[in-house]
C-alpha cells in the first residue's frame, strides 16, 4: 500500500522574549471545524518552555514596572490601532479555528478591543488616595503597584476576546504576562503578541505558551508566577483556584454556566423569542453567556415554545466564513458528539423533544442542528449540565416566585435575563436573583469594558471579576504610606501605641 504523502502543516509557535519558537517536543493538532480536517500543529510547552517564559517575563518586569503609566498607555494606544487595523484578519483566524461565523467573530474581537480602550486610561485608574494631616503633621497616601509576573489561561470559545480581558489590563498596571490560550485555538494569541511588539512593547513583557494540562500545571507550580487569571469550565476553574490558593498565588478563576431567561406572560413574546434564538444558538451555543434554559412563566409557555421552534428551524447552518450563515460548526468532533448525546439523554429522561438537531444539514465538519426541548424538569441532566452547544431547554413555572427560586437553586450563576413589560417585577428580579450579571429584556448582559465581568457561585472562584476597575484591583497591590517630616515643633514620637490623632 502506498504511504500517503506527508502533509506539510503550519506550526503555531510559542512566543518567548519577543521571538516565535518551535522547539522539538510534543505537538497538538488544530482543526478547522468547518471541514473537520487538521489544519495546523501547535507546539505544546513542557515545564522547561514555561520556565523560559517565566524567566523572560521576570527579567522584563523591573523596567516595565518602572515605565510611567502614561508611556505604558501609549504602547496600548498603538496596539489598539493595530487591533482595529487587523480586526478582520483576527476574526478570520477565530472562524478558521473555532468555527463561529465571521460577523460573530468580528463582534467578539470588537468586545476585546473595548478592553484595550479602557486599559489606555490606566494613568487615571492607578491614582491613589491622599489624606493630609491624618495625624498631627502626618500625611497618608496609597499607591498601587503591579503584582509581578502574571499568567492567563483561556478557553476555546473566545480566542481573542478572553485573552484581551486579561493581558491588556495586566500590562497597563505594570505587570509582565504569560498567556496560555486554549490549544484548540492558539493562533490569534501569537498574532496579538506580534502586534504588541509592533506597537513597541519591550520583549519579554508578554509571552505566549501553548499546551494542555502539562503546560497549565507548570504555570500553577512555578514559584516565579504571582497571579493567575483563568477562564474555562467549572471543574478546571475550581482546580486552578485551589492549586493557586495553596501556593499563595493571587487567583481569579471564571467557570462554566447555565444561564436562564425568565419570560413572563406580559412580555413581547416575538421580541423575546428573537432575543432568545440569538442568545441560545449564536456561536452554536458555545458562549459562557449563552441562554441555555428558558423559564416560561404561566401562559407565556405554549406561544413562546411555538415561536422558538419556528425560529430555531429557520437558522441557516454552514461554514462560518460563508455569507448569510448564522450558525457554524462545533469546535471539535468529540464536543459535537458529546452535545449530540444529550439529545438522547433528554428523550430518555422524559423531556419533550420539539426539535432534534442531530441530523446536521452539512455533511463534512463538526456540525449539529438546533435542538429544542420543552417540559424539562430540574432533575434532568439536560438541565443540570452545561451542554455548551445548540441545545435549548424550556422549563415551565407557575409564578415569578417559582421562577426566581428555580434560578437561585442552580449552582451556576453567570448571567440571567428577564423578559417582561413590568418595571416593578424586573426590579424585584434584579434585586433577588443570585447571579452575577442580569439582563432586563437583554438576553446576553455582558457588561461593557469599563464595568467588570464575572459570575457568582460555581461560575467564579475568587473575589474579583475581569476588566473594569476590579481588574485594576486584581493586577495591583495597594500600599499605604504614612509620612512625617519632623521639624522644630513636631511632637516627639511616643513610646506607647501611636494614635496619630
Ligand atoms: P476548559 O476548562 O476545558 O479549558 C480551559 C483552559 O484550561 C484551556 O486553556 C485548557 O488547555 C486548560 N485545561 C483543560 N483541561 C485541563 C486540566 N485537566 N488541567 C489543567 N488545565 C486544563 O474549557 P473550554 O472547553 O476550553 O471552554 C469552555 C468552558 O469555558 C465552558 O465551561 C464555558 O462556560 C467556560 N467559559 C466561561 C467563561 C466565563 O466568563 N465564566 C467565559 C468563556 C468560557
Amino acid at each position: 500500500m502506498n504511504k500517503p504523502a506527508e502533509l506539510k502543516l503550519d506550526t503555531v509557535p510559542v512566543w518567548i522574549h519577543g521571538k516565535a519558537l518551535a522547539p522539538a517536543g510534543r505537538r497538538g493538532e488544530v482543526f478547522n471545524p468547518a471541514t473537520g480536517q487538521v489544519s495546523k500543529q501547535v507546539v505544546f510547552a513542557d515545564a522547561g518552555i514555561v520556565d523560559a517564559a517565566v524567566k523572560a517575563a521576570a527579567s522584563a518586569f523591573p523596567e516595565w514596572r518602572d515605565t510611567p503609566p502614561l508611556r505604558r498607555a501609549r504602547v496600548l494606544q498603538k496596539f489598539l490601532q493595530l487591533l482595529q487595523r487587523d480586526q478582520k484578519m483576527l476574526a478570520r483566524l477565530v472562524t478558521e479555528e473555532h468555527g463561529k461565523t465571521l460577523p460573530d467573530a468580528v463582534g467578539s474581537v470588537q468586545r476585546g478591543i473595548e478592553v484595550v480602550e479602557f486599559a489606555c486610561g490606566i494613568p487615571h485608574l492607578l491614582k491613589g488616595e491622599f489624606a493630609e494631616n491624618a495625624g498631627t503633621q502626618v500625611d497618608t497616601h496609597t499607591i498601587r503597584q503591579p503584582v509581578g509576573v502574571c499568567a492567563g489561561i483561556t478557553p476555546f470559545n473566545f480566542p481573542v476576546m478572553v485573552p484581551l480581558w486579561m493581558f491588556p489590563m495586566a500590562l497597563a498596571c505594570g505587570n509582565t504576562f504569560i498567556l496560555k490560550p486554549s490549544e484548540k485555538v492558539p493562533s490569534a494569541s501569537v498574532r496579538m503578541a506580534e502586534l504588541l511588539q509592533e506597537a513597541g512593547l519591550p520583549d519579554g513583557v508578554l509571552n505566549v505558551v501553548h499546551g494542555d494540562k502539562a503546560a497549565v500545571d507548570a504555570i500553577l507550580n512555578h514559584p516565579g508566577i504571582q497571579a493567575v487569571s483563568f477562564v474555562g469550565s467549572t471543574p478546571i476553574a475550581k482546580y486552578i483556584y485551589e492549586t493557586c490558593a495553596k501556593a499563595g498565588k493571587r487567583v481569579q478563576a471564571l467557570g462554566g454556566a447555565k444561564n436562564h431567561a425568565v419570560v413572563l406572560p406580559d412580555a413581547d413574546l416575538e421580541f423575546a423569542a428573537d432575543a432568545l434564538i440569538g442568545a441560545a444558538y449564536g456561536s452554536a451555543g458555545e458562549r459562557c453567556m449563552a441562554i441555555s434554559a428558558v423559564v416560561a412563566v404561566g401562559a407565556a409557555g405554549d406561544p413562546l415554545v411555538k415561536l422558538l421552534e419556528k425560529k430555531a428551524r429557520a437558522i441557516k447552518i454552514g461554514p462560518g466564513d460563508q455569507d448569510g450563515v448564522e450558525m457554524g460548526p462545533l469546535v471539535t468532533g468529540a464536543h459535537r458528539d458529546k452535545v449530540a448525546s444529550y439529545v438522547e439523554a433528554g428523550m430518555k429522561e422524559g423531556a419533550k423533544l420539539v426539535l432534534d438537531g442531530r441530523k446536521a444539514p452539512v455533511k463534512d465538519g463538526f456540525f449539529l442542528g438546533t435542538t429544542l426541548f420543552d417540559h424539562v424538569k430540574p432533575e434532568m441532566s439536560i438541565y443540570r449540565d452545561e451542554i455548551f452547544g445548540p441545545v435549548l431547554v424550556v422549563l415551565r413555572a407557575g409564578t415569578i416566585e417559582e421562577a426566581i427560586a428555580l434560578v437561585n437553586r442552580n449552582p451556576y450563576a453567570n448571567g440571567t435575563a428577564i423578559f417582561t413589560e413590568s418595571g416593578g417585577v424586573a426590579r424585584r428580579f434584579a434585586a433577588e436573583i443570585q447571579v452575577g450579571m442580569v439582563g432586563i429584556n437583554v438576553p446576553i448582559p455582558v457588561p461593557v469594558a469599563y464595568f467588570s465581568f464575572g459570575g457568582w457561585k460555581n461560575s467564579l472562584f475568587g473575589d474579583l471579576h475581569v476588566h473594569g476597575t476590579e481588574s485594576v484591583k486584581f493586577y495591583t497591590r495597594t500600599k499605604v504610606v504614612t509620612t512625617r517630616w519632623p521639624h522644630q515643633d513636631t511632637p516627639a514620637p511616643g513610646f506607647h501605641m501611636p494614635t496619630l490623632g
